[in-house]
């Protein structure tokens, strides 16, 4: 009895213990626009979420530098670099001066990067993690930027902005990696160890008429980066919530929600069997102020919904994060934290 007490207790210490390690591999995901009931709607339309595998839940505060309601740009430098920036201002800090990104620092490691998303790669998102630019709208610039840069795996749309007459970036970008540019040449790929996907001149449709999936994109680029012994950070966009959730369309809203879940769960598949991976599920902002207002659980139907707005709003978004480091993230936090907690773990990895 007692020596079955010892092995339960020692069982207890090693999974707490193995909650507070320093990740080696780290998958940020941000739904774009995904607020508590987007959430909701998609786990009502989907039944069981593969976000609900996450032991540690939180709430993250998502105001900007100069504003209570964020864009996009200035979310997506706090989550990248740990400080919060003016409204459209992408990897720069209020007063101009650049902020090093946690795709930088996991370089400086030796871990090899990569962001997969569903939008133009040079969108505010993607590019928050990436470049140093004052405007979100300077996507020639940006694109330059982009090319420029030692990320590893770059999946997503934007070829035209790579393919500017004036300035081209594409033969810059084939120079040093395998670059797909339809959904066949994707499924080619194999696993090279640097790779780009630019499969839409702009924009991808919305998720069902996607020739390559999110979820695809996110094995894919995990399949790549994991080669990399050193370890590898990952950032994955369900980028069209947001898009949906400023149209109002809540139907889209959901499928793209679903869409992303799947997506989650192939990250989480692999942190699973991984063991060294930290996946984090977050999101940028609210957008719409959505509200579920009908529907049934039983038949998996969102009927009536409303929104406040089209545009975004301040309320704080949910978060979701599994495997070692995660429990640092329960409780309220501001988005800046989560770029500081994720550059500290960097830094101080193997
Ligand atoms: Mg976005
Ligand atoms: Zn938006």
């Amino acid at each position: 009895m007692k020596k079955l007490l010892t092995i339960c207790l020692l069982a207890f210490a090693i999974t707490v213990c193995a909650e507070d390690r320093v990740p080696k591999n780290i998958i940020l995901f941000i739904g774009d626009g995904m607020g508590l009931s987007q959430v909701t709607a998609g786990k009502v339309a989907k039944g069981k979420l593969e976000m609900e595998r996450c032991p540690v839940t939180g709430l993250v505060t998502t105001w900007s530098d100069d504003s209570l309601v964020t864009d996009s740009a200035a979310a997506a430098t706090a989550l990248s670099t740990g400080v919060k920036t003016r409204n459209g201002s992408l990897g720069l800090a209020p007063d101009g001066k650049p902020l090093k990104n946690v795709i930088e620092y996991a370089e400086e490691k030796g871990k090899s990067t990569g962001v997969a998303v569903v939008c133009s790669l040079t969108h505010a998102t993607p590019a928050g993690f990436i470049v140093h630019v004052l405007s979100r709208k300077l996507d020639s610039e940006i694109a330059g930027q982009i090319a420029a840069s030692d990320v590893d795996v770059l999946f997503g749309g934007g070829l035209n902005y790579f393919n500017m007459t004036n300035n081209p970036r594409l033969p810059e970008l084939q120079k040093k990696m395998t670059v797909a540019l339809t959904a066949g040449e994707f499924r080619q790929l194999g696993t090279p160890e640097k790779a780009a996907a630019l499969l839409y001149p702009v924009h991808p449709p919305y998720a069902a008429e996607r020739a390559v999936s999110l979820r695809e994109l996110t094995e894919k680029a995990i399949q790549i980066l994991s080669q990399d012994k050193d370890g590898f950070f990952l950032m994955v966009e369900g980028s069209q919530i947001d898009w949906a959730g400023h149209k109002n369309d809540a139907t889209n809203l959901i499928a793209e929600v679903v869409d992303f879940d799947h997506a989650v769960g192939s990250g989480l598949d692999f942190a699973e069997k991984n063991g060294e991976t930290l996946v984090i599920i977050t999101a940028d902002h609210e957008t719409g102020g959505f509200a579920l207002l009908g529907g049934s659980v039983e038949h998996k139907t969102v009927d009536k919904t409303g929104f406040v707005h089209g545009n975004h709003t301040a309320s704080m978004v949910p978060l979701f994060a599994y495997g070692p480091g995660s429990t640092v993230f329960s409780g309220i936090r501001d988005n800046t934290d989560i770029g500081k907690t994720m550059i500290r773990f960097i830094q101080t990895s193997e």
